[in-house]
Formats: C-alpha cells, sequence, structure tokens
C-alpha cells in the first residue's frame, strides 16, 4: 500500500512522466497497482483524481526539469508551446542560449 502511495505522489508530481515510466520508478507493475486500486477506494480515488487532471494537462506543481541544463526550475521559467499549452522541455534560459547559438550559426553562414 505504502509503495502505491509512493507511486501517486510520483504520478501527481511529474506530471510530464508517462504512468508506465513512473510505475517503473517507483518498481510497481500495473498488475499490482490495478489489484491495490479495486482494493482501495481510497487510493482509488486518488489515482483517478489525479489521472483525470493529467489527462486535462494540469500541473500540480511548480517546478520542471529542464532537460538541458538537468535543473529544476520554477514553471515561469518555461514557456508554454503549442494548442494543449504543454511545457517546453528547455527552461527560457535554455531556449535564449539556443537561440543565441543558431544566430551565431546563421551569422557565420553569410
Ligand atoms: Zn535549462
Amino acid at each position: 500500500m505504502f509503495l502505491v502511495g509512493d507511486f501517486l505522489y510520483l504520478l501527481k508530481n511529474y506530471p510530464r512522466s508517462s504512468e508506465n515510466q513512473l510505475l517503473k520508478v517507483a518498481e510497481l507493475t500495473k498488475e499490482y497497482l490495478k489489484l491495490v486500486l479495486d482494493n482501495d477506494n481510497i487510493l482509488r480515488g486518488e489515482y483517478e483524481i489525479i489521472t483525470q487532471s493529467r489527462n486535462r494537462g494540469e500541473i500540480f506543481n511548480d517546478y520542471l526539469f529542464c532537460v538541458k541544463c538537468k535543473i529544476r526550475k520554477s514553471i515561469n521559467k518555461f514557456e508554454q508551446i503549442g494548442n494543449h499549452k504543454t511545457f517546453s522541455k528547455i527552461c527560457s534560459y535554455c531556449a535564449e542560449d539556443n537561440l543565441a547559438k543558431f544566430n551565431k550559426i546563421v551569422r557565420n553562414g553569410d
């Protein structure tokens, strides 16, 4: 039961990771998760609320992990992109850095 609680914590706090990835992190199998949820209404309710919010793309915590500089930063350091308002995988600082490098390459190419 405690392990499923850990999994729900991950599910809630890492909305960008897939459920399968998080199951692996929590070292749980889908079958075990299902078994526990089928037998625990409280956990099941929590799981459903989290899953629904994930499906709507809601973000629970205010921090995201930048895949480039490998630092967790507050969410306002990340651009929202596309119609689904998903957050960029890299922070604004790294995005600017990328853009600067790109501009340099373009300039040098002239
Ligand atoms: Zn970054």
